[in-house]
C-alpha cells in the first residue's frame, strides 16, 4: 500500500491548497496491480468523521483531480454542519473512467485505503460509482453509508433529498412572496432524474405549475405519463421560461454570466451541487438581479441526513422529520443574507463555519 503525499508532483502546491481551504487530510491512493489512482480529501472532522461520496471520473489531470476532492469535501463538510449533524466533511476521486476501467479488485484497494484512515472518512456513493463498486467497497470496510436497503443500509436517499428541496423552496417562497403555498407558482425543473422526478410529485401535489425539461426524452416521456398536468419543454429553452423558480437539478454551474442575462425567475432552489459558476461573482449577481438564492448544500441536504440515520439505526420517518427542518434553516440564513446586506451563500457558509468553529472553541471534537 503506497500512502504517500509525496506522490503529488508538487507537494508545496497541494500544502498551499490544503492551507488555503484549512484541510485536515489528504491521502494519495496508488495500487499498480489494479490501476488505481484515488485521492481522498478530509477536510474537518470537529464534528464528526468525514462523510462525502466517492467519485469516479476521468479527470484531464491530478491536479484537476485534487481540486475537485478539496472543493468537494469543503462542500460537505459545510452541507453537515448546517444540516446540524454529527459530521464532518470528506470526499475521494478516483481518476479514471467508470465506464470501463471498473474492476472489483480496484475498489476493494480502494476499500482498504478507506479503512486505513480507522473511521475518519466515511464513504458513499457519489457521481460513476454504483451499488456493485459500494458492495465491493465494504467488503474490505465498514466505513461505508448509503447501501442498498438489502444490506442493511438506507437505499437510495433521492426521495428525501428531494423532500428536502421542496421545504427549501417552500422557505424561498415565503421569504420572496410572502407565503409558502407554492399553489400556481410556475416552477422550471432541470433534471428528470431520481431527485427531479420526487420534486415533480411534491408540486403538483401542491399545484404549481411545473415545467421539466431533461436530455433525455425517455425520462420526460414516464414522468408526464405520471404527472399529464407538467409541459415539458427542451433544455435549451428552460432559461428563458416565464417562471417563478427556477430548481437545478441536473449539472452544476448552470447559473453563469449567460443565464443570468436569461433568467426571468425570482427564486432559485435545486439539488444540483454547485448551481453558481463561480460562488463569489455569481452570489452577488444574482441578489443584484433580485433573485433569491437558496444555497444548494443547504436544502439538497437530505441525502446525508439519510445517510447519517443509518449511522445511528436507520428509521425513514426521523430522516424525514430531520429534513423537514430544512425550512426553518433556510428562513434564518434568508434572514441573516438581508440583514446582513450579504448573498445568501456567504450567510449559509458563515453559519456552517461559526457552528464548527464554535465546536471547537469549546473543545468539542470528534
Ligand atoms: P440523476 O442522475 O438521477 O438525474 C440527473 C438528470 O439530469 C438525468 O436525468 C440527466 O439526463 C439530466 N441531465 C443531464 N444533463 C442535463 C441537461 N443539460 N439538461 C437537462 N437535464 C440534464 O441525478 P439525481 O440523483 O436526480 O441528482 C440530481 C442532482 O442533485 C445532481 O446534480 C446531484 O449531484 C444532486 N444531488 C443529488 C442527491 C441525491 O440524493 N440523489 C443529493 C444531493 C445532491
Amino acid at each position: 500500500m503506497v500512502t504517500t503525499s509525496t506522490k503529488a508532483a508538487n507537494a508545496e502546491l497541494v500544502l498551499a491548497r490544503m492551507e488555503k481551504y484549512d484541510h485536515e487530510e489528504v491521502l494519495f491512493c496508488f495500487d499498480r496491480t489494479t490501476g488505481l489512482r484515488a485521492i481522498i480529501a478530509i477536510h474537518d472532522t470537529t464534528l464528526g468523521p468525514a462523510l462525502g461520496g466517492t467519485r469516479m471520473w476521468p479527470y484531464a489531470s491530478e491536479a484537476e483531480a485534487l481540486q475537485d476532492v478539496l472543493r468537494l469535501s469543503r462542500g460537505m463538510t459545510y452541507k453537515s454542519a448546517l444540516a446540524g449533524l454529527d459530521l464532518g466533511g470528506g470526499k475521494a476521486v478516483i481518476i479514471g473512467d467508470a465506464r470501463t476501467q471498473k474492476t472489483e479488485a480496484m475498489f476493494r484497494r480502494f476499500g482498504q485505503f478507506v479503512e486505513s484512515l480507522n473511521g475518519r472518512y466515511i464513504t458513499a456513493e457519489d457521481v460513476g460509482m454504483s451499488t456493485v463498486e459500494m458492495v465491493n467497497i465494504r467488503k474490505e470496510t465498514s466505513n461505508v453509508a448509503g447501501l442498498p436497503e438489502e444490506m442493511g443500509g438506507s437505499g437510495d436517499p433521492s426521495p428525501v433529498t428531494a423532500y428536502g428541496v421542496y421545504c427549501g423552496m417552500k422557505a424561498a417562497a415565503r421569504t420572496a412572496y410572502g407565503s409558502d403555498d407554492l399553489n400556481g407558482r410556475k416552477v422550471g425543473i432541470q433534471g428528470a432524474g431520481n431527485v427531479g422526478k420526487a420534486l415533480v410529485g411534491h408540486l403538483v401535489k401542491e399545484g404549481a405549475v411545473v415545467y421539466l425539461t431533461d436530455i433525455h426524452d425517455d425520462k420526460l416521456a414516464a414522468i408526464k405519463a405520471e404527472y399529464p398536468a407538467i409541459t415539458v419543454v427542451g433544455p435549451d429553452s428552460i432559461y428563458d421560461l416565464d417562471m417563478d423558480i427556477y430548481s437545478p437539478c441536473a449539472l452544476g454551474a448552470t447559473v453563469n454570466d449567460d443565464t443570468l442575462k436569461r433568467l426571468k425567475c425570482s427564486v432559485i432552489a435545486g439539488a444540483a451541487n454547485n448551481q453558481l459558476a463561480d460562488e463569489t461573482v455569481h452570489g452577488k449577481a444574482v441578489m443584484d438581479k433580485g433573485i433569491l438564492y437558496a444555497p444548494d448544500f443547504l436544502i439538497n441536504a437530505g441525502g446525508i441526513i439519510n445517510c447519517a440515520w443509518e449511522r445511528k439505526g436507520y428509521n425513514s420517518k426521523a430522516a424525514m422529520n430531520q429534513t423537514a427542518g430544512i425550512y426553518e434553516t433556510a428562513l434564518r440564513i434568508f434572514k441573516a443574507s438581508t440583514e446582513l446586506g450579504i448573498p445568501t451563500y456567504l450567510a449559509a457558509n458563515q453559519a456552517a463555519e461559526h457552528r464548527v468553529s464554535s465546536m471547537r472553541a469549546a473543545g468539542i471534537r470528534f
